[in-house]
């Protein structure tokens, strides 16, 4: 992978990233992104100058524009994502300092680490949405951004919440059948015995 180039000599623990396509969110879209973020199809503008489409600057700082200087080394994305952290770390009391390359792909955390879990998902968003905002050629705008973040995170937990909440109907139905059958078979052993 070209990222490995770019990370060098740091090993990326593929394993781990390509593990947490499956769990950094619900929502298709996003994780759409995160997959072609990983393989490095996400289209920039040299990619697009490749097919004469458009010209290869950067929309934010002016420098030749890439994947890598996208969601790397472009100053508007290290000061959008070091904003990123510190509202973070700010909220929930924590001072969790990312590697580079764990600001692409997210951090390692467990089921329970419900920090880390946020976090993940609002660097992946933070990348989906400094893709989408320079493809469009807008403004990054932070307002705009955490409103659209805490909305996410809403629906995220939401999703997880109704998928327990089904989760506990079904159990219950499923014991409530069980009883049911048990006290047929109960009625139908006593009318024999009659
Ligand atoms: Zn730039």
């Amino acid at each position: 992978m070209k990222w490995d180039r770019d990370f060098a000599p740091t090993v990326l623990p593929w394993n781990q990233i390509f593990d947490r396509v499956k769990v950094i969110c619900k929502e298709n879209q996003l994780r759409e992104f995160y997959f072609k973020l990983i393989h490095r199809i996400v289209a920039t503008k040299k990619e697009l100058t490749l097919y004469g489409i458009t010209d290869n600057i950067c929309f934010y700082c002016g420098e030749p524009d890439s994947v890598l200087h996208t969601f790397q080394n472009c100053s508007t994305t290290t000061s959008f994502r070091n904003r990123l952290l510190n509202w973070f770390n700010e909220m929930h009391n924590t001072s969790i300092s990312p590697a580079n390359y764990e600001l692409l792909f997210g951090m390692p955390c467990g089921k329970d680490n419900n920090n880390l879990k946020k976090l993940n998902f609002c660097l992946l968003f933070a990348n989906y949405y400094l893709h989408y905002h320079k493809a469009n050629e807008r403004n990054l705008d932070w307002v705009e951004f955490i409103t659209k973040v805490n909305y996410r995170l809403r629906i995220e937990n939401e999703v997880s919440g109704s998928l327990l909440w089904c989760f506990f109907a079904f159990s219950v139905l499923l014991m409530l059948f069980k009883g049911i059958r048990k006290v047929c078979y109960i009625s139908k052993l006593i009318a024999t015995i009659d």
